[in-house]
């Protein structure tokens, strides 16, 4: 048994073992999905917190690519956070380019999206790169594969149609020279619409594509986190962070957290007045991560603990 704090709700949990696809917790969590969200706070607040526990901060602006209700629903409480989908409202097709929202996010999640992208998938990591900020990033989950090998299974993906055919489905393509070429051997994965698997990433080749695209920096959580049950032994997804510059909070956001931080102080300090002793008092402020974050950002006061 494994037991663990759910960072995306934060329920706790116990499982005998993590499995690759379905959810190990109520929220529809599994091991990838509480990694992204990891590498989403370790980014913005360089503290791992439980996403339900986020500061309201509607100053920072993200993008969800096919994001899971579970989370996204989160997000868009705690952030200025769309959601939106390659198949159905509101739509969104990384692939395209949008000038009018160039530099303007944040943060952009593809959870398990870049395998299903059309060929050639550098415009869209070239596509994510311009609508990020300066100091913006790119979460990512995608599988790659253990021999560090890059395949892309339609190169010569152009006008292209899947089509069922008796019992099964076919693709059928018709190449840029004009010429049909139709296959058979498709890989489709769980969940609805554009589900098709276009490529086989390597860790590699992802960051290079990655780098000719305008990240800056590529980094792959590799590490097992126990205490948010995210361990990789049965998960093949790699969970990852891009990014151009790194992450600094404008000031607008830096308001919204002390605000925040302002709050989470004054609900302490009521708390505080009701305790028995001052010692109990400065533990509990010790033990809120609010204000641990608080005073990492420089914004609170400095505790001491009394003899
Ligand atoms: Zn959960």
């Amino acid at each position: 048994m494994v037991a663990f704090t759910c960072n995306i709700c934060g329920a706790d949990n116990e499982v005998e073992e993590f499995a690759t696809e379905p959810a190990t917790c109520g929220c529809g969590s599994n091991v990838r999905l509480r990694a992204l969200i990891h590498l989403l706070s370790m980014e913005l607040f360089g503290n791992s917190l439980i996403l339900a526990q986020f500061p309201k901060l509607k100053a920072i602006r993200g993008l969800g690519l096919s994001d899971q209700p579970g989370y996204a629903r989160i997000l868009a409480d705690k952030f200025d956070y769309t959601n939106t989908f390659y198949d159905r409202e509101p739509r969104f097709d990384i692939a395209e380019p949008h000038p009018k929202l160039a530099g303007s996010y944040d943060f952009i999640l593809m959870a398990d999206v870049l395998e299903h992208v059309a060929p050639p998938v550098e415009c869209a990591l070239e596509e994510a790169c311009r609508l990020l900020k300066p100091g913006g990033f790119l979460g990512i989950t995608v599988y790659c594969s253990p021999s560090d090998q890059m395949r892309e299974h339609f190169p010569e993906l152009d006008e292209f149609r899947i089509v069922q055919l008796g019992d099964s489905q076919v693709l059928v393509n018709r190449r840029q020279d004009g010429s049909l070429e139709v296959r058979d051997d498709l890989i489709f994965h769980g969940g609805s619409g554009a589900t098709l698997e276009m490529r086989e990433f390597g860790m590699t080749a992802l960051e290079n594509q990655l780098r000719n695209a305008g990240f800056r920096e590529v980094f792959f959580l590799t590490e097992n986190l126990p205490a948010i049950g995210v361990l990789f032994d049965r998960d093949v997804s790699q969970p990852l962070i891009a990014r151009k510059e790194p992450f600094v909070m404008d000031r607008r956001g830096q308001s919204q957290l002390a605000e925040e931080w302002g709050a989470a102080n004054e609900l302490a300090r009521r708390q505080q007045e009701r305790a028995d002793s001052l010692a109990a008092q400065v533990r509990m402020a010790e033990e809120s991560r609010w204000l641990r974050l608080g005073r990492k950002l420089g914004v609170g006061p400095k505790f001491k603990v009394p003899e």
